[in-house]
């Protein structure tokens, strides 16, 4: 016997969303006008998919909010980084937010101009922003440490921007509020005394000013806290160009879920800002830093169902991919919706949907999917954002392909890795010698 609840209210919600996320045609399911049951059975499962389209009308959406200013989009990059991605923002006129030295180096295959990337890392050797500095990009520092050693070596002839914690509480996780007082991120407001010293002590030019405090904002008020402490604190930089707000733009994982009100927070923005520039009397640019905004909607982790599993108290719904190709679930108790887009028209029946890895690892659980049968394609929404580029080789598995539809086109972005990649570096060792 199936566990079958009855259909709810929420229910027929959650088929609503389904619906916007992924267009229902003639009882197929189609993203950006593609079957993705097609793909599936082109490229294989596991699969990331990402919907081009909607990647540049949410790079879109926030440019709009924001007129008459004209902001500029550093997109967080570590959200994404496939360079197809990266190639199609640059198009779009984004820049790059990265925090390694290694997301430079991929920002500068993808296209980028130096001057376009900013590099805002935590707690990286000095070396290593030496190395930044070499290729030109823009250097954000969160350290007094940092910033002596930065102020040394290069003195006026590098300038840089800052980044500060204003210690606004948002988020409603703590492992991704950075904003709090106990925060390994930024200078705290409290040291800005002691950040001017240094800063004339090396005759350092700060250029920009940067917060950026937590992964989820979900009310303006909080944000615009964060903003006013910057703009007073702004009277002590008399060199700046930029203003840069970060990101914690959060969009809906489900139904009923408060994403940020981004046009809202325009509008108070917008005003705010230019007043601050009339009174710091000069035309500061604003600056961005989304990442999952920009891409969490547009991706997919299709899969396919190995084993439905009946036990006595639960369904499970055995998925060819996991915790190592998606582990928000578990790490971070993400919700992420997930359709059987196989059949969209079945029985409404509850199930947990769980992972091949050797380890608790449940993608969804308790969910109300039309009917799963074995071989059946579930689509995982959200998967854009923190999806592959955290995805591992846990229990010896290929990290999986990644295609994009775009311009009407489904075209893969990345090869699904094989054997050769997973003994890639590993060395024999000859003991004997
Ligand atoms: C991660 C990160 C972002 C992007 O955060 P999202 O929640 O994905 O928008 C922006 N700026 C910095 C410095 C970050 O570390």
């Amino acid at each position: 016997m199936y566990i079958c609840k009855t259909f709810t209210y929420v229910e027929v919600f959650f088929f609503s969303v389904n619906k916007f996320r992924m267009d229902l045609i003639n009882d197929r399911y189609v993203v950006a006008g593609q079957d993705v049951l097609s793909i599936c059975e082109e490229f294989g499962t596991p699969l990331y998919l990402y919907d081009g389209d909607k990647i540049v009308s949410q790079y879109n959406h926030l440019m709009e909010a924001f007129k008459p200013l004209e902001i500029k989009i550093k997109y967080a990059c570590k959200a994404l980084t496939n360079l197809n991605v990266l190639r199609l923002l640059k198009e779009h006129g984004s820049g790059l937010d990265t925090v390694s030295i290694q997301e430079v180096e991929l920002g500068l295959i993808a296209g980028f101009k130096p001057e376009d990337i900013l590099y805002t890392p935590n707690c990286v050797s000095f070396d290593e922003i030496k190395r930044a500095v070499d290729k030109g990009v823009v250097i954000n520092i969160d350290n007094i440490s940092i910033l002596e050693q930065f102020g040394h070596e290069y003195g006026d002839s590098v300038p840089c921007c800052i980044r500060l914690n204003p210690h606004i509480m948002a988020g409603g996780n703590l492992h991704i509020s950075t904003g709090h007082i106990d925060s390994k991120f930024g200078i705290s407001i409290y040291q800005i005394p002691l950040l001017l010293r240094v800063m004339q002590t090396y005759n350092i030019k700060v250029v920009g000013l940067h917060m950026h405090t937590g992964s989820d904002i979900l009310d303006a008020e909080v944000f615009l806290r964060g903003a006013d402490l910057l703009f007073d604190a702004a009277s002590n930089f008399k060199d700046l160009e930029f203003m840069d707000f970060g990101s914690g733009f959060k969009v809906a994982y489900r139904e009923g879920d408060i994403a940020t009100d981004i046009d809202g927070i325009g509008k108070k923005i917008v005003d705010r800002f230019q007043t601050f520039c009339t009174e710091y009397g000069k035309d500061l640019e604003l600056w961005f830093e989304p990442g999952k905004y920009i891409v969490s909607e547009s991706g997919y982790l299709l899969v396919k169902t190995n084993v439905v599993k009946q036990t006595v108290s639960t369904v499970f719904a055995g998925v060819d991919s996991g915790q190592n190709h998606l582990i928000r679930p578990m790490m971070y108790d993400a919700y992420h919706q997930i359709t059987n887009i196989s059949n969209p028209t079945g029985t409404r029946r509850i199930y947990s949907v769980v992972g091949y890895i050797c380890e608790t690892d449940t993608l969804g659980y308790d969910r109300s999917l039309s009917e799963v049968r074995e071989g059946d394609i579930l689509a995982i929404h959200n998967a854009g954002a923190y999806g592959f580029s955290m995805a591992t080789n846990y229990n010896s598995r290929f990290r999986p392909a990644e295609v994009m539809v775009y311009n009407n086109k489904a075209k893969l972005i990345r090869k699904k890795e094989g054997m050769e990649d997973l003994v890639r570096n590993q060395v024999m060792a000859d003991w004997s010698e």
